[in-house]
Protein backbone atom coordinates (compact mmCIF):
# COMPACT_ATOMS: atom_id res chain seq x y z
CA UNK A 1 0.00 0.00 0.00
CA UNK A 2 1.89 3.34 -1.08
CA UNK A 3 1.91 5.99 1.20
CA UNK A 4 1.00 8.72 1.92
CA UNK A 5 -2.60 7.91 2.01
CA UNK A 6 -6.22 9.25 3.14
CA UNK A 7 -8.56 6.65 4.94
CA UNK A 8 -11.59 7.13 4.32
CA UNK A 9 -13.74 4.36 7.23
CA UNK A 10 -16.83 4.64 4.96
CA UNK A 11 -19.28 2.77 7.86
CA UNK A 12 -18.16 5.51 10.65
CA UNK A 13 -18.97 8.36 7.38
CA UNK A 14 -22.09 6.60 6.95
CA UNK A 15 -22.77 6.46 10.69
CA UNK A 16 -22.34 10.44 11.44
CA UNK A 17 -24.55 11.04 8.20
CA UNK A 18 -27.47 8.44 9.64
CA UNK A 19 -26.97 9.80 13.44
CA UNK A 20 -27.36 13.60 12.22
CA UNK A 21 -30.60 12.65 9.40
CA UNK A 22 -32.06 10.83 11.97
CA UNK A 23 -31.86 13.51 14.66
CA UNK A 24 -32.50 16.31 12.46
CA UNK A 25 -35.52 14.55 10.77
CA UNK A 26 -37.48 14.91 14.04
CA UNK A 27 -37.32 19.10 13.64
CA UNK A 28 -37.90 18.54 9.57
CA UNK A 29 -34.66 19.57 8.46
CA UNK A 30 -32.69 18.09 6.04
CA UNK A 31 -29.25 17.01 5.50
CA UNK A 32 -26.90 18.30 2.18
CA UNK A 33 -23.44 16.13 2.24
CA UNK A 34 -21.29 18.75 1.59
CA UNK A 35 -18.45 16.70 -0.31
CA UNK A 36 -16.14 19.61 -1.15
CA UNK A 37 -13.06 18.44 1.48
CA UNK A 38 -12.75 15.04 0.03
CA UNK A 39 -12.44 16.40 -3.51
CA UNK A 40 -16.31 15.62 -4.66
CA UNK A 41 -15.44 11.74 -3.88
CA UNK A 42 -17.95 9.62 -5.40
CA UNK A 43 -17.40 6.73 -2.66
CA UNK A 44 -17.89 9.20 -0.13
CA UNK A 45 -20.81 10.44 -1.74
CA UNK A 46 -22.77 7.13 -2.09
CA UNK A 47 -21.99 6.20 1.32
CA UNK A 48 -23.91 9.83 2.34
CA UNK A 49 -26.88 8.89 0.01
CA UNK A 50 -27.33 5.29 1.32
CA UNK A 51 -26.88 7.01 4.75
CA UNK A 52 -30.23 9.50 4.17
CA UNK A 53 -28.96 12.60 3.13
CA UNK A 54 -31.18 14.14 0.54
CA UNK A 55 -28.84 15.92 -1.48
CA UNK A 56 -25.16 16.65 -1.95
CA UNK A 57 -23.42 20.32 -1.46
CA UNK A 58 -19.84 20.84 -3.39
CA UNK A 59 -18.18 24.00 -3.84
CA UNK A 60 -16.32 23.48 -6.75
CA UNK A 61 -17.58 22.40 -10.28
CA UNK A 62 -14.59 20.15 -10.87
CA UNK A 63 -16.09 18.14 -8.54
CA UNK A 64 -19.60 18.46 -9.17
CA UNK A 65 -18.25 17.34 -12.90
CA UNK A 66 -16.48 14.02 -11.27
CA UNK A 67 -19.70 13.08 -9.34
CA UNK A 68 -21.57 13.04 -12.75
CA UNK A 69 -18.88 11.30 -14.16
CA UNK A 70 -18.83 8.99 -11.87
CA UNK A 71 -22.84 8.47 -12.10
CA UNK A 72 -24.11 10.24 -9.26
CA UNK A 73 -27.78 11.36 -10.06
CA UNK A 74 -28.91 12.72 -6.94
CA UNK A 75 -29.82 16.69 -6.58
CA UNK A 76 -26.28 19.02 -6.12
CA UNK A 77 -25.96 22.30 -4.90
CA UNK A 78 -23.21 24.10 -5.91
CA UNK A 79 -22.36 25.87 -1.95
CA UNK A 80 -19.95 28.96 -3.44
CA UNK A 81 -21.79 31.45 -6.25
CA UNK A 82 -20.89 30.37 -9.43
CA UNK A 83 -17.92 32.20 -11.47
CA UNK A 84 -19.30 34.00 -14.22
CA UNK A 85 -16.95 32.40 -16.67
CA UNK A 86 -18.15 28.81 -14.97
CA UNK A 87 -22.01 29.26 -15.46
CA UNK A 88 -22.48 26.79 -18.57
CA UNK A 89 -20.74 24.16 -16.28
CA UNK A 90 -22.48 25.26 -13.86
CA UNK A 91 -26.17 24.94 -15.53
CA UNK A 92 -25.40 21.57 -17.11
CA UNK A 93 -23.99 19.86 -13.35
CA UNK A 94 -25.48 21.50 -10.49
CA UNK A 95 -28.85 21.56 -10.28
CA UNK A 96 -28.95 24.23 -7.81
CA UNK A 97 -26.58 26.89 -6.46
CA UNK A 98 -26.04 29.24 -3.61
CA UNK A 99 -25.81 33.05 -5.28
CA UNK A 100 -25.74 36.89 -4.08
CA UNK A 101 -25.25 38.61 -7.11
CA UNK A 102 -27.83 39.67 -9.06
CA UNK A 103 -25.22 39.84 -12.22
CA UNK A 104 -24.45 36.01 -11.93
CA UNK A 105 -27.87 35.23 -11.81
CA UNK A 106 -28.62 36.88 -15.16
CA UNK A 107 -25.84 35.05 -16.43
CA UNK A 108 -27.46 31.54 -15.13
CA UNK A 109 -30.38 32.48 -16.74
CA UNK A 110 -28.94 33.09 -19.78
CA UNK A 111 -27.35 30.11 -19.91
CA UNK A 112 -30.23 28.06 -19.18
CA UNK A 113 -32.32 28.97 -21.59
CA UNK A 114 -29.80 28.02 -23.80
CA UNK A 115 -29.21 24.98 -22.92
CA UNK A 116 -32.82 24.26 -22.54
CA UNK A 117 -33.22 23.50 -19.23
CA UNK A 118 -33.60 25.47 -15.86
CA UNK A 119 -31.69 26.35 -12.55
CA UNK A 120 -32.24 26.53 -9.10
CA UNK A 121 -31.21 29.31 -7.29
CA UNK A 122 -30.98 30.29 -3.54
CA UNK A 123 -30.73 33.60 -2.39
CA UNK A 124 -28.12 33.76 0.46
CA UNK A 125 -28.28 36.97 3.07
CA UNK A 126 -26.32 37.97 5.17
CA UNK A 127 -26.54 37.65 8.83
CA UNK A 128 -23.60 39.33 10.22
CA UNK A 129 -21.00 36.97 9.21
CA UNK A 130 -19.75 39.28 6.55
CA UNK A 131 -18.72 36.50 3.90
CA UNK A 132 -21.54 36.23 1.43
CA UNK A 133 -25.43 37.41 1.23
CA UNK A 134 -27.53 40.41 -0.19
CA UNK A 135 -28.46 42.62 2.41
CA UNK A 136 -31.67 41.63 4.31
CA UNK A 137 -33.17 45.04 3.31
CA UNK A 138 -32.28 44.54 -0.77
CA UNK A 139 -34.11 40.93 -0.41
CA UNK A 140 -37.29 41.93 -1.95
CA UNK A 141 -35.81 43.88 -4.39
CA UNK A 142 -33.53 41.06 -5.43
CA UNK A 143 -36.33 38.66 -5.38
CA UNK A 144 -38.74 40.26 -7.83
CA UNK A 145 -35.61 40.88 -9.95
CA UNK A 146 -35.12 37.35 -10.02
CA UNK A 147 -38.60 35.75 -10.55
CA UNK A 148 -38.58 37.78 -14.09
CA UNK A 149 -35.73 35.79 -15.27
CA UNK A 150 -36.24 32.75 -17.38
CA UNK A 151 -35.01 29.88 -17.17
CA UNK A 152 -34.32 30.25 -13.29
CA UNK A 153 -36.26 28.62 -10.75
CA UNK A 154 -35.98 30.70 -6.53
CA UNK A 155 -35.53 27.24 -4.89
CA UNK A 156 -35.33 29.31 -1.28
CA UNK A 157 -33.18 31.58 0.36
CA UNK A 158 -29.66 31.03 3.10
CA UNK A 159 -27.59 32.37 4.66
CA UNK A 160 -23.59 31.11 6.38
CA UNK A 161 -22.30 32.00 9.40
CA UNK A 162 -19.25 31.05 11.67
CA UNK A 163 -17.09 30.97 8.29
CA UNK A 164 -14.95 34.57 7.69
CA UNK A 165 -15.68 35.94 11.27
CA UNK A 166 -16.45 33.27 13.73
CA UNK A 167 -20.40 34.73 14.20
CA UNK A 168 -22.18 31.92 15.82
CA UNK A 169 -25.76 30.99 14.43
CA UNK A 170 -28.37 31.91 17.32
CA UNK A 171 -32.18 31.95 17.82
CA UNK A 172 -31.96 35.97 16.75
CA UNK A 173 -30.31 35.19 13.42
CA UNK A 174 -32.40 32.33 12.44
CA UNK A 175 -35.65 33.88 13.70
CA UNK A 176 -34.65 36.98 10.68
CA UNK A 177 -34.09 34.39 7.83
CA UNK A 178 -37.12 32.61 9.05
CA UNK A 179 -39.37 35.74 8.77
CA UNK A 180 -37.48 36.77 5.79
CA UNK A 181 -38.29 33.34 4.48
CA UNK A 182 -42.48 34.15 4.98
CA UNK A 183 -42.38 37.86 3.58
CA UNK A 184 -40.97 36.69 0.60
CA UNK A 185 -43.71 34.26 0.27
CA UNK A 186 -46.50 36.96 1.15
CA UNK A 187 -45.32 39.65 -1.38
CA UNK A 188 -44.70 37.72 -3.66
CA UNK A 189 -47.06 34.80 -3.74
CA UNK A 190 -44.60 31.89 -4.18
CA UNK A 191 -43.49 28.93 -2.17
CA UNK A 192 -39.57 28.73 -1.38
CA UNK A 193 -38.95 25.13 -0.81
CA UNK A 194 -35.26 25.46 0.57
CA UNK A 195 -34.87 27.77 3.56
CA UNK A 196 -31.31 26.97 4.27
CA UNK A 197 -29.94 27.89 7.83
CA UNK A 198 -26.02 26.96 7.27
CA UNK A 199 -23.80 24.80 7.41
CA UNK A 200 -22.15 22.44 10.50
CA UNK A 201 -21.67 25.57 13.01
CA UNK A 202 -25.59 25.47 12.84
CA UNK A 203 -25.76 22.00 14.91
CA UNK A 204 -25.57 23.61 18.27
CA UNK A 205 -28.39 25.62 17.76
CA UNK A 206 -30.64 23.22 15.99
CA UNK A 207 -30.00 20.32 18.50
CA UNK A 208 -30.76 22.40 21.23
CA UNK A 209 -34.14 21.06 23.22
CA UNK A 210 -37.10 23.09 22.23
CA UNK A 211 -35.15 24.85 19.56
CA UNK A 212 -37.50 27.37 17.50
CA UNK A 213 -36.80 26.06 14.26
CA UNK A 214 -39.24 28.11 12.07
CA UNK A 215 -38.91 27.93 8.89
CA UNK A 216 -35.49 26.53 8.66
CA UNK A 217 -35.83 23.31 6.70
CA UNK A 218 -32.09 22.75 5.35
CA UNK A 219 -28.82 22.15 6.40
CA UNK A 220 -25.37 21.74 4.52
CA UNK A 221 -23.36 19.52 6.62
CA UNK A 222 -19.55 18.58 5.88
CA UNK A 223 -17.63 18.77 9.07
CA UNK A 224 -19.87 17.37 11.24
CA UNK A 225 -20.30 14.51 9.18
CA UNK A 226 -16.92 13.54 7.71
CA UNK A 227 -14.84 14.67 11.03
CA UNK A 228 -17.79 14.37 13.53
CA UNK A 229 -17.46 17.29 15.20
CA UNK A 230 -18.97 21.02 15.23
CA UNK A 231 -16.87 23.57 14.43
CA UNK A 232 -17.79 26.47 17.11
CA UNK A 233 -16.24 25.09 19.59
CA UNK A 234 -14.61 21.86 17.69
CA UNK A 235 -16.10 19.33 20.31
CA UNK A 236 -17.22 15.79 19.01
CA UNK A 237 -20.73 15.67 18.42
CA UNK A 238 -22.26 12.65 20.66
CA UNK A 239 -22.49 9.28 19.15
CA UNK A 240 -20.59 10.94 16.43
CA UNK A 241 -17.10 9.32 15.60
CA UNK A 242 -14.13 11.75 15.13
CA UNK A 243 -11.62 9.22 13.41
CA UNK A 244 -13.41 8.14 10.33
CA UNK A 245 -10.74 9.93 8.40
CA UNK A 246 -7.12 9.47 8.68
CA UNK A 247 -4.00 9.73 7.31
CA UNK A 248 -1.41 7.61 7.12
CA UNK A 249 2.50 8.35 6.10
CA UNK A 250 5.55 6.30 6.20
CA UNK A 251 8.65 6.65 8.16
CA UNK A 252 11.99 7.45 5.92
CA UNK A 253 14.52 8.09 8.77
CA UNK A 254 14.55 7.16 12.42
CA UNK A 255 17.63 8.37 14.61
CA UNK A 256 18.78 9.17 17.88
CA UNK A 257 20.08 12.83 17.69
CA UNK A 258 20.80 15.68 20.34
CA UNK A 259 17.51 18.09 20.97
CA UNK A 260 19.10 21.23 20.26
CA UNK A 261 20.54 22.16 16.70
CA UNK A 262 23.91 23.54 16.23
CA UNK A 263 25.75 26.12 13.99
CA UNK A 264 24.74 29.50 13.85
CA UNK A 265 21.00 29.86 12.43
CA UNK A 266 19.03 31.78 10.21
CA UNK A 267 15.16 31.13 8.55
CA UNK A 268 13.94 27.77 8.39
CA UNK A 269 12.89 26.74 4.73
CA UNK A 270 9.42 28.48 5.16
CA UNK A 271 10.55 31.36 6.87
CA UNK A 272 9.56 30.80 10.25
CA UNK A 273 11.71 31.02 13.43
CA UNK A 274 11.79 27.85 15.07
CA UNK A 275 11.63 27.17 19.19
CA UNK A 276 13.53 24.70 20.63
CA UNK A 277 10.78 22.68 21.75
CA UNK A 278 11.97 22.68 25.33
CA UNK A 279 10.07 19.76 26.75
CA UNK A 280 12.18 17.83 24.00
CA UNK A 281 15.28 16.13 25.45
CA UNK A 282 17.18 13.39 23.50
CA UNK A 283 15.47 10.44 22.28
CA UNK A 284 14.67 9.34 18.83
CA UNK A 285 13.98 11.73 16.00
CA UNK A 286 11.53 10.54 13.43
CA UNK A 287 11.25 11.53 9.89
CA UNK A 288 7.76 10.61 7.69
CA UNK A 289 7.69 11.54 4.18
CA UNK A 290 4.71 13.74 4.55
CA UNK A 291 4.91 17.61 3.88
CA UNK A 292 3.05 21.01 3.39
CA UNK A 293 3.04 19.80 -0.22
CA UNK A 294 0.28 16.81 0.59
CA UNK A 295 -1.17 18.53 3.50
CA UNK A 296 -1.60 21.57 6.18
CA UNK A 297 0.52 20.06 8.38
CA UNK A 298 -0.65 22.22 11.62
CA UNK A 299 -3.96 20.55 11.10
CA UNK A 300 -2.40 16.81 11.69
CA UNK A 301 -2.52 14.91 15.44
CA UNK A 302 0.34 12.89 16.07
CA UNK A 303 -0.60 9.49 17.51
CA UNK A 304 0.41 8.91 21.28
CA UNK A 305 3.81 8.52 21.88
CA UNK A 306 4.67 11.40 18.81
CA UNK A 307 5.28 14.92 19.10
CA UNK A 308 5.37 17.04 16.04
CA UNK A 309 8.77 19.17 15.57
CA UNK A 310 8.41 20.69 12.61
CA UNK A 311 7.12 19.98 9.00
CA UNK A 312 8.70 21.53 5.18
CA UNK A 313 7.84 20.75 1.68
CA UNK A 314 8.55 16.61 2.07
CA UNK A 315 9.72 16.19 5.76
CA UNK A 316 7.79 15.78 9.18
CA UNK A 317 9.78 15.57 11.55
CA UNK A 318 8.86 13.94 14.31
CA UNK A 319 10.31 13.11 18.71
CA UNK A 320 9.49 10.21 19.70
CA UNK A 321 9.14 8.89 23.01
CA UNK A 322 8.33 5.27 22.75
CA UNK A 323 10.75 2.62 20.80
CA UNK A 324 11.62 4.21 17.68
CA UNK A 325 9.38 2.78 14.01
CA UNK A 326 11.61 1.69 11.64
CA UNK A 327 12.03 2.88 8.28
CA UNK A 328 8.87 1.67 6.20
CA UNK A 329 6.96 1.47 9.43
CA UNK A 330 3.68 3.44 9.08
CA UNK A 331 1.94 5.91 10.91
CA UNK A 332 -1.59 7.32 10.90
CA UNK A 333 -2.28 10.74 11.69
CA UNK A 334 -5.57 12.26 12.96
CA UNK A 335 -7.13 15.02 10.05
CA UNK A 336 -8.74 18.49 10.88
CA UNK A 337 -10.93 19.88 8.05
CA UNK A 338 -7.91 21.66 6.30
CA UNK A 339 -5.57 19.44 6.63
CA UNK A 340 -7.95 17.13 5.22
CA UNK A 341 -9.32 19.41 2.14
CA UNK A 342 -5.37 20.04 1.16
CA UNK A 343 -4.54 16.24 1.67
CA UNK A 344 -7.24 15.67 -0.59
CA UNK A 345 -6.49 18.08 -3.20
CA UNK A 346 -2.83 16.81 -3.04
CA UNK A 347 -1.79 15.21 -5.56
CA UNK A 348 0.58 13.00 -3.92
CA UNK A 349 -1.64 11.48 -1.32
CA UNK A 350 -3.28 8.30 -2.12
CA UNK A 351 -6.81 7.25 -0.92
CA UNK A 352 -8.15 3.89 0.13
CA UNK A 353 -11.86 3.04 1.35
CA UNK A 354 -12.44 0.89 4.56
CA UNK A 355 -15.78 -0.32 5.67
C1 LIG B 1 -18.19 24.45 3.20
C2 LIG B 1 -19.57 24.99 3.22
C3 LIG B 1 -20.57 24.31 3.92
C4 LIG B 1 -20.29 23.09 4.76
O1 LIG B 1 -19.63 23.53 5.91
P1 LIG B 1 -19.20 22.54 7.11
O2 LIG B 1 -18.70 23.43 8.17
O3 LIG B 1 -18.18 21.64 6.54
O4 LIG B 1 -20.43 21.81 7.51
C5 LIG B 1 -21.85 24.83 3.87
N1 LIG B 1 -22.13 25.95 3.19
C6 LIG B 1 -21.19 26.63 2.51
C7 LIG B 1 -21.58 27.88 1.78
C8 LIG B 1 -19.88 26.18 2.50
O5 LIG B 1 -18.94 26.87 1.85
Amino acid sequence: MSAPRLEFRLDRIGHNARALVDRLSLVDVSVCGVTKATLGSPEVARELLASGVGSLGESRIENVERLRRAGVTSEIMLVRSPMVSQVDRVVAGADLSLNSELAVIERLSESARSQRTSHGVVLMVELGDLREGIMPADVPDTVRKVLRLPGIVLRGIGANLSCQNGVIPDPRSMAELSDLATSVETVFGVGLDVVTGGNSANLPWVLEPGAHIGRINHLRLGESILLGREPIQRTVIEGLHADAVSVVGEVIESKAKPSRPWGERGQTAFGHVVDDHPGVTGGQRVIVALGRQDLDTDGIVAPDGYVVLGASSDHLVLFCHAEAPQVGTEIRFGVDYSALMRAAASPFVGRRYLR
